[in-house]
Parts: C-alpha cells; sequence; structure tokens
C-alpha cells in the first residue's frame, strides 16, 4: 500500500500525523509521506489518516 499527499491541498493541520506518524509527518508547513511503502501494522491508521483529512487531500494505492 502506497500513501500519497497532495501539497497543493494540504492545509497543514496535523491530523494525518496525529493519527498515523508512522507514515506521515509535517515538514515546514505541510504534511508529508515519508515511507515508500505503508508497514502492514500501520495500514489502518494510514487510511484512517485518508479518510479524516479536512481537504481530501491523501490518496491511497
Ligand atoms: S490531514 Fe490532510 S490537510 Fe491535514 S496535514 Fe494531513 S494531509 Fe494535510
Amino acid at each position: 500500500m502506497i500513501a500519497k499527499i497532495d501539497s497543493d491541498i494540504c492545509i497543514g493541520c496535523g491530523l494525518c500525523e496525529s493519527i498515523c506518524p508512522e507514515v506521515y509527518r509535517m515538514e515546514e508547513d505541510k504534511a508529508v509521506v515519508y515511507v515508500t511503502v505503508v508497514p502492514a501494522d500501520a495500514e489502518e491508521a494510514c487510511k484512517k489518516a485518508s479518510d479524516e483529512c479536512p481537504v481530501t487531500a491523501i490518496t491511497i494505492e
């Protein structure tokens, strides 16, 4: 599973990092995905962060 963030859409709220710090972290005023492949034990939290992103900036493949 791969997660991507559209940095043009991200408003830097920090929610994804707080839900799934194994995959997302804040850099400057935007969130980034810092793993190439989402670890199996972080998939559920990773999807939850995608679902709860207020501007739908996170896509999961
Ligand atoms: S939850 Fe969405 S808007 Fe908030 S920091 Fe993460 S990607 Fe950006």
